[in-house]
Formats: structure tokens, C-alpha cells, sequence
């Protein structure tokens, strides 16, 4: 399981939480006789409706409970890794770009202390983020009992206050549940959240810790501490400030004060950086090699600000839209459901237009990191620049897969697959056991997937890959598989 399919797996557990409440209202409905409607008898026969409802759904979800549960230890162990080993590649790169280790390797006690450190540490994080999860749990089946338990009771101080029908005073018992949704977290400011939206929250703030340790454990052993933060892509505007400063990386790189003339990454933390839900990232400093970015201009601040607020609004849309298509899929009334399905669609089309506009100033990204996107030859120095940022840039994209899924209706799976097969892993090619050398060509379709305005030949690179990565799965060397799924897909025929 990985980060996003937790949140996943956690939404579709409400949804049937609720669905099958909704279920039970329609099924078992109040009798309505010349005298009125026969509220106690139906109450009655609904709490024990709710009865089994509570039994069934504590041991239905008991398995899945434990399977998300179980899936924690593996996605933030698995970010450590990947941690590690994306560093280890930077600072091999680096040294052979003429970067000069000046700390001795030998040190290996230090190093060694300083990973079981870090073993307690996870392991920490591993636990608290488990017991959080189960308390979630527990809180969500809990909030669900009681919100049926109340709307069995309100249904009817509806009916005698308005005079409606069943299905209309079961709508508006259930009308405020539905807006919420089972929001049964509290943050300390006070907001409520769903399972869902906190686990996502939770799961991606432990797994980037994770990543964050794996990669400076690996700078610790090359006796490396300073760290750049990213510039590019749209960063978030509590984050600007920090964007393309040095720092001496004394959380997870084991830096001092003593390192350099730079200051601390943990006093930048202290002031915002890293925030939850925070999407910035830092990447090793080599002195002497790496280039120090220029600050952030006055026009990039505005600019950034101002994509974060479309940003937010488009959010706030999409949960306006999720609200109303909540309840209208679970009103029993037909005009409640014809009223909210259009409502439903009127903000989800807000939300895509919002979010269309941000995505398209994050192509290029707000802040340019210098290589320019689209019109350029693909073999050209800058398009190889270009590609090589691009794909450093897919490597550490969140919603990527899910947008290519659901623009090209090929499972989220396999694009995972796919992304991974490109992007990611390393293969035994000609030349070594390394990742593909990022193309051009292949950066520009991805590119187009994520908006789904693709052409012919960005599907024909993903049956490309997926024809041989499985071929690859049944044992044949990259390069067979490369030249037998050319064949069926030929894609470099398309670029020429
Ligand atoms: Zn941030």
C-alpha cells in the first residue's frame, strides 16, 4: 500500500459507512398511514437496524483496519530507502563532477550510532502513527453509530416541525452528517476532519520524515551537512522565505553549528518550513559544485501567493462539490437528489477550472529553474537539462499516476508500474545497472498526461513501457524487452 492508497482505502470506508446507513433508511421506512406517520414503531425497529449495523461493521472493518495498519511499517521504511538511496546517487554524481569528500569515510562507529538513532526514532514514528490510526478507527465507527442514533430521533422533530413527508424529514436528519461527512478528528485549532483526509495528512508528513532521514544518513556517511532548498515548482508561500538558501542540515545530516558559515535547518523549521502538508523539498549543497540560487524576486513572491490562493479556493470548491454529491447520493427524496447532483456538478467544474489554472503555471513552474518546457529541440543541450530536472521533478510528484489514471482510464496500478519503471527504478542496461537516461521526448508526454491533453504517441509510450516492463517481469534483459515492445508500440517512431 502507498501513501495515497491509505487515504484511499479510508475514504472508501466512509463512503460505505454512510452508504449503508442510507441503505437502511430506504429499506426500512416509517409506515404512513391516514393518522400520520409511524414514527415509534419505526424508531423501534431502526435501533435494532442499528444494532447490527454497529456489530457487522466492527468485524467488516476490522481486517481492513489492520491491513492499513499493517501497511505503515512498509511505507515509511520504504521512504527511508528511497531516501537513502537517491542521495547515495547525488553524491556519487557529485564526486565524480569533482566534489571533494573532505571528511573521512572511516568514522564508521559514529555513523553506526547514529543510524540506530535513527532506528528508535522511526520506529517511534512507526508506533505513534499506528496508535493515531486506531484511534482514528475506533473514532469513525463510533461517529457513525451516533449520527444514526440521532437521525432516528431527529427524522421525526423534523416531520411534526415542517409537516413533510418520510423521505424529506429523513433528508433533513441526515442533511448535516452528510455535509461533514464522518469528521470525527479534531486538530487543536478546533477544525474537524475526516479519517481520510487526516490519515493523508499523517501518512505523507511521517513518510517525507522518513525520506528526509534516509537521505541524510546517507550525508552523514559521506561526511556531507549543508542543504539547498528547492527553488522551483509552486512552493508554498510559508516556505518562500527559505527557497534556494543554504542550511546546515543538523536534524538529519548530523551538521553543526561548527559545519559552516550557513544557519541551522532546525531554526528554519522553527519558523515555518516544513509545515504539515508541505510540499517543499531540500537537496544536498556541494560546495564548490552546486550553484547557489539567486533569492526570490518581489514579482515571484506575488505570483506564488497568488497561485496559492487559487489553490486553496480550488480545494475548497472540490470540497463543496464532494459535499453535495455526499448528499445527494444518500437523499431519499428525488428533488433533494436532483437539487445537490447539480450542484454537485456545478463545483466540481469551479474546482477543474481553478485547478487547471495552477496547474498550468506549475509546468513551467511559478519560480523557473531555469529550463524552459515545450518548443525545444530534443536534442539540444537545454532539452537534456530540461529532462533530467523533469524527471528528478517526477520522482518526488504525489499526484501524478492519479491524474494520468483518470484522464486516460488506465488503472492507477499500472501507471504506478509504469512511473516506476521509468522514473524510478534502475535497470541492467548497456552501458551498467543504472536508471534511463532521461529523455526529452518522454518528459514532454508525461508532461501532457499529467493535463490530460495527450496525443496518440504519449498512450502509445505507456503501452510502450508496460509491455516492457512485463516482459521484463518474465525474464528477459531490458533491452529485449525494449526491442520486442517496440515492435507492438513503436514510440520513438512518433518523436522522430
Ligand atoms: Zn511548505
Amino acid at each position: 500500500m502507498a501513501d495515497y492508497d491509505i487515504a484511499a482505502a479510508f475514504a472508501a470506508i466512509e463512503n460505505e459507512l454512510i452508504s449503508s446507513m442510507h441503505r437502511n433508511l430506504s429499506h426500512h421506512r416509517a409506515q404512513e398511514t391516514d393518522e400520520g406517520i409511524q414514527w415509534a414503531m419505526w424508531q423501534a425497529e431502526q435501533l435494532k437496524v442499528l444494532e447490527q449495523y454497529k456489530k457487522r461493521n466492527r468485524i467488516k472493518y476490522k481486517k481492513n483496519f489492520e491491513k492499513i495498519n499493517n501497511s505503515i511499517d512498509g511505507v515509511i521504511l520504504n521512504s527511508r530507502k528511497i531516501g537513502g538511496l537517491e542521495q547515495e546517487t547525488q553524491i556519487l554524481k557529485a564526486i565524480k563532477n569533482g566534489f571533494k569528500v573532505y571528511k573521512e569515510l572511516g568514522q564508521t562507529g559514529t555513523v553506526a550510532k547514529f543510524i540506530q538513532l535513527n532506528d528508535k526514532k522511526l520506529d517511534a514514528l512507526i508506533n505513534a502513527t499506528k496508535s493515531d490510526f486506531s484511534r482514528a478507527e475506533a473514532a469513525m465507527l463510533r461517529m457513525s453509530n451516533d449520527q444514526y442514533r440521532k437521525i432516528i430521533f431527529n427524522a421525526q422533530v423534523y416531520a411534526n416541525a415542517g409537516g413533510t413527508a418520510y423521505a424529506k424529514a429523513v433528508d433533513m436528519a441526515t442533511k448535516d452528517f452528510l455535509a461533514s461527512g464522518i469528521n470525527c478528528i479534531a486538530y487543536k485549532n478546533g477544525a474537524r476532519h475526516t479519517v481520510s483526509d487526516y490519515a493523508d495528512m499523517a501518512i505523507r508528513t511521517a513518510s517525507k520524515r522518513a525520506y528526509l532521514t534516509g537521505e541524510g544518513e546517507k550525508r552523514r556517511e559521506w561526511g556531507i551537512c549543508t542543504v539547498i532548498v528547492n527553488k522551483r515548482g509552486n512552493p508554498c508561500p510559508r516556505c518562500l522565505p527559505f527557497c534556494g538558501r543554504v542550511f546546515i542540515d543538523d536534524l538529519w545530516s548530523g551538521g553543526t553549528p561548527s559545519d559552516g558559515d550557513f544557519p541551522l535547518l532546525s531554526s528554519a523549521i522553527a519558523q515555518g518550513l516544513y509545515h504539515p502538508r508541505c510540499k517543499d523539498s531540500h537537496t544536498t549543497y556541494f560546495e564548490g559544485i552546486s550553484t547557489t540560487l539567486e533569492g526570490v524576486t518581489l514579482e515571484e513572491r506575488e505570483k506564488v501567493k497568488e497561485q496559492y490562493e487559487i489553490q486553496q479556493k480550488s480545494a475548497q470548491a472540490q470540497n463543496q462539490a464532494n459535499k453535495c454529491s455526499r448528499i445527494a447520493e444518500n437523499s431519499l427524496d428525488k428533488d433533494n437528489k436532483r437539487m445537490y447532483s447539480a450542484r454537485a456538478e456545478k463545483w466540481q467544474g469551479v474546482a477543474e477550472k481553478l485547478s487547471d489554472s495552477v496547474a498550468k503555471s506549475a509546468d513551467g513552474g511559478i519560480i523557473n529553474s531555469g529550463a524552459t518546457a515545450g518548443a525545444l529541440s530534443p536534442y539540444s543541450k537545454a532539452a537534456e537539462k530540461h529532462a533530467v530536472k523533469y524527471y528528478e521533478f517526477v520522482r518526488h510528484m504525489t499526484t501524478d499516476t492519479q491524474k494520468i489514471s483518470e484522464a486516460t482510464k488506465i488503472s492507477q496500478d499500472k501507471i504506478d508500474k509504469i512511473k516506476k519503471h521509468v522514473f524510478i527504478d534502475e535497470h541492467d542496461l548497456l552501458e551498467g545497472r543504472k536508471r534511463f537516461t532521461p529523455s526529452y521526448d518522454m518528459a514532454e508526454s508525461w508532461q501532457r498526461l499529467i493535463k490530460g491533453d495527450y496525443q496518440e504517441k504519449d498512450m502509445i509510450l505507456l503501452k510502450h513501457e508496460y509491455y516492457e516492463l512485463r516482459s521484463m517481469e518474465k525474464g528477459l534483459t531490458q533491452n529485449e524487452a525494449h526491442i520486442k515492445a517496440s515492435k507492438r508500440y513503436n514510440y520513438s517512431k512518433y518523436c522522430e
